[in-house]
């Protein structure tokens, strides 16, 4: 008795036996499922659906921040953005570290950088972790620190800048909280800005050209649509 074949086997499964071959010995029989049929949840539906559970875990733990992190986080509520110095190979560290990774010995010490830089690279995000859209993109960056040694830098957000108007090599600064909001986290500072007043207000030539070809496109886009409306009428 052979097993029964499923109605949805794949066109060729290379188990059929071509006529007058030699019959395999053991044809392999498909199992389901024949494709990959899921999807990703969307938050919602990940948080209403069968069987998800609406829980607080009151788990409690300790994380010790570290030295060089620590003193780091402890800056950022000051108002101060901390480095770490290594007078070998004369870099300056940031975020700190106890230990230059170069020169294989600790750092030396402490040093203040400014709360200014150079945007190193970005990506522009259109969708969340969930795959929903963002009305508004966010723009993670790296920010080589001004005082800081060139290629170090720290991620970040930019903000008060059209996508469009971000490029490598931009002069930002940082966008504090009001000193009573900080609590000794990255997000005491809110974002990165351009230092530039008309890159913030997407004044710039590279972003007036962008948008014209923006607007150019989406124009081709709505009189390729019209034209196919016209036809189909004309039918
Ligand atoms: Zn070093």
């Amino acid at each position: 008795m052979s097993p029964k074949r499923p109605a949805r086997a794949p066109a060729s499964n290379g188990s059929r036996p071509r006529a007058g071959a030699a019959p395999r010995r053991r044809p392999s029989v498909p199992t389901p499922p024949f494709t990959a049929r899921g999807r990703s949840l969307s938050d919602a539906e990940f948080r209403t659906a069968v069987g998800a559970v609406d829980a607080g875990v009151d788990a409690r733990y300790a994380w010790d921040t570290g030295i060089a992190v620590g003193g780091y986080l402890r800056g950022l509520r000051d108002g101060k953005i901390l480095a770490r110095e290594c007078r070998r190979c004369r870099r300056i560290l940031v975020p700190p570290r106890m230990f230059c990774e170069q020169c294989f010995r600790p750092t030396d010490g402490w040093t203040e950088v400014r709360d200014t830089g150079r945007v190193n690279t970005f990506s522009i995000c259109y969708v969340r972790w969930d795959m929903e859209r963002l009305e508004v993109p966010e723009i993670p960056a790296v920010i080589e620190i001004d005082g800081a040694s060139a290629g170090v830098g720290i991620m970040h957000k930019l903000g008060e800048v059209r996508p469009e108007d971000v490029r490598i090599g931009m002069a930002v600064e940082a966008v504090w909280k009001p000193p009573a909001e900080r609590e000794g986290s990255i997000l005491d500072i809110r974002y990165f800005r351009p230092r530039d007043a008309a890159e913030r207000a997407g004044r710039t030539a590279a972003g007036r050209a962008a948008r014209a070809g923006a607007r150019k496109a989406s124009g081709a886009r709505k009189a390729s649509g019209a034209a196919k409306t016209r036809r189909g009428k004309a039918r």
